[in-house]
């Protein structure tokens, strides 16, 4: 069915959300939203859905200093 079609909602989407933290806009990478600022990055749901919540977001550096 039309994959590109929410593909393409959800870039249109990436121009109005804003990243919960520092209400900075967000850039879409192919599997993940990462904020422009705070460099958090958010997961995208199936469906592509953005899941924007404060405690979904992974800063660069949690994910290196977790072991
Ligand atoms: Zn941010």
């Amino acid at each position: 069915m039309g994959e590109s079609k929410s593909r393409q909602k959800l870039e249109d989407l990436m121009k109005i959300l804003v990243c919960p933290i520092c209400k900075t806009r967000l850039l879409l990478e192919d599997e993940k939203i990462v904020c422009t600022k705070c460099g958090r990055r958010y997961p995208i749901l199936e469906g592509d859905i953005p899941d924007l919540l404060p405690e979904s977001g992974v800063l660069p550096e949690d994910a290196e200093s977790a072991q």
